[in-house]
């Protein structure tokens, strides 16, 4: 993963525009490796696994033009950063829990921000900077695109400004010449790359599931256990059997709605919506078959 990271860093043509030293490069990879904790889903290869989704968004669908190589650096850096140091918890447990970090960011992307700080305690470490040979003017620009696509990854930001964004592709009135359209877009395109899991091959769907439940269980299991309280649905393990219902509604309401538009923007990327429209029918399936099962227990 790290000699991929650092294939994608020289194809994106970023190693050579920035004169980003191999050495200096290396070093942030491992250090950025070694700042995701061992949780099942919110760990470095999630973090890979996204990044590898932007590039191919980059690269495969001709969407790098669309971006100044900045705002490609900025994106894929964030790409890497974006759950650095997750501790298999959520924003809404941060607040319930009233953590350190609830006090030190506040209740608003409590963990995005620190996702964001760190990374940046990562940058400024002399040996680590890969930014170094940018001016002080580029530098500020890419750590404003850095900070804005990790913070576009918490989907209440997502919620906050997808009607805009479908709004703007319905009725194509989006100009990626427009500032504000195109942080948009950068802002959508950090979502889409982050949840991309619900897109891929069904044995791939099915795994990332299986990894992002067992995190969820284990934070329900906290709640109940130290703060009392009857965790959700989507983390009560005593409600485990409801997963490929959620999945429907996971991927019906938040995920497909998003890669439709993006598909409707750029035709290439429709293969997102198939890949989901795919996956939600082996949900079906699978949740017809548990539906069977209860009722021949009654
Ligand atoms: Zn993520």
């Amino acid at each position: 993963m790290i000699l991929a990271s650092i294939s994608m860093f020289v194809e994106l043509g970023l190693v050579k525009k920035f004169s980003i030293e191999r050495e200096t490069l290396y070093r942030f990879l491992m250090t950025i490796k070694k700042n995701y904790r061992d949780v099942p889903y919110h760990n470095w290869r999630h973090a890979f696994n996204v990044a590898q989704v932007m590039f191919a968004i980059l690269m495969g669908c001709e969407m790098k033009g669309t971006f100044s190589d900045l705002e490609v650096l900025g994106m894929f850096v964030g790409c890497l950063c974006h759950d650095l140091d997750h501790r298999g918890t959520n924003n809404a447990y941060q607040q319930k829990a009233g953590s350190a970090l609830v006090l030190l960011y506040g209740t608003t992307n409590t963990m995005e921000h620190h996702h964001f700080n760190h990374s940046v305690m990562i940058l400024s470490s002399e040996n680590l900077n890969i930014f170094s040979s940018l001016s002080a003017e580029c530098y500020s620009a890419v750590m404003n695109v850095l900070k804005h696509s990790i913070l576009a990854t918490d989907l209440s930001t997502y919620f906050q400004h997808r009607t805009r964004f479908f709004k703007l592709v319905e009725s194509r009135e989006y100009s990626w010449g427009i500032e504000e359209h195109r942080e948009l877009l950068r802002s959508m395109l950090m979502t889409a790359s982050d949840i991309a899991a619900s897109s891929k091959p069904w044995e791939v769907q099915q795994r990332v599931a299986h990894l992002v439940t067992a995190e969820f269980l284990s934070q329900g299991d906290k709640e109940r256990q130290e703060l009392n309280l009857q965790p959700q649905a989507l983390m009560d393990r005593e409600r485990q059997h409801e997963l490929p219902k959620l999945q429907i509604r996971w991927i019906a309401d938040i995920c497909l709605p998003l890669y439709q538009s993006l598909g409707q923007m750029n035709p290439k990327l429709s293969v997102m919506a198939d890949g989901a429209l795919e996956n939600m029918k082996h949900w079906d399936s699978l949740a017809r078959k548990s539906e069977q099962n209860n009722s021949s227990f009654k």
